[in-house]
């Protein structure tokens, strides 16, 4: 199953967008499972989940951190991403910047859009954006290679487009900086139910879950 649904949506994906395979709670069998049909970066929210999935998974691919990364998890992150999607403070950049100091590791990351503004989300208010890259663009460990955004979330994908659209604006405002260590190459939004609009507005990298590995199981804890 995995397998069909991968090779479909890589089939109607057009080109220049690359798709991310959002792998929470999935198993290292039905990593691998995409992975083999085609997939080349797997996303994890967790850092300790990832870890229990990560060596069983033989098959080559990046693996890109998009949850919510806690300070003290870091040093683990840096060991284990080959970019963090979600940084949304000075304060996150400030300790990746000292892990990766001491082992001499230069960290691709994007910064987490609060594009809804929405309180209980995490990300950066659109209108702080510019001025916390800049400060970042200082940092000798770290380089930013872009946006991420989730937008609020809506039964109907078409609510999501002013969002996205928002982010691409300043993903568009941010390259023509052309700000030193600052790449600005993956614009990363849309999931299963908004990448189609996702790309219209840009995006080149699509997070896609359940349209990939099926409805996830609710987790009781
Ligand atoms: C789970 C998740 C996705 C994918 O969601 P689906 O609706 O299952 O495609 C994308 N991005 C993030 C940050 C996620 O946590």
């Amino acid at each position: 199953m995995i397998k069909e649904n991968v090779k479909r949506l890589l089939g109607e994906l057009p080109e220049g967008v690359t798709v991310l395979a959002a792998a929470k709670q999935r198993s290292a069998d039905e990593i691998s499972e995409a992975i083999k049909a085609g997939i080349r970066i797997i996303g994890e929210n967790y850092v300790q989940e990832t870890l229990r999935v990560i060596n069983e998974v033989q098959e080559k691919a990046k693996w890109h951190f998009i949850g919510h990364l806690q300070t003290n998890k870091v040093k683990k992150a840096i060991d284990t991403f080959d970019l963090i999607e979600s940084v949304d403070s000075l304060k996150l950049a400030k300790e990746i910047e000292k892990c990766c100091k001491r082992r001499d590791k230069i960290m691709p990351i994007s910064i987490e859009v609060n594009s809804g503004e929405e309180n209980q989300k995490s990300g950066v208010a659109p209108k702080d954006v510019v001025q916390l890259i800049r400060e970042m663009s200082s940092l000798d460990y770290i380089k930013v290679m872009g946006l991420m955004t989730m937008g609020p979330r809506f039964g109907d994908p078409e609510e999501s487009r002013p969002y996205f659209r928002k982010t691409r604006e300043l993903f568009e405002q941010i390259k023509d900086f052309d700000l030193p260590s600052v790449e600005m190459k993956w614009l990363s939004m849309g999931m299963t139910n908004s990448y189609k609009v996702a790309i219209e507005e840009g995006a080149n990298l699509v997070r896609i879950g359940t349209r990939i590995f099926g409805e996830r199981e609710e987790r009781h804890n």
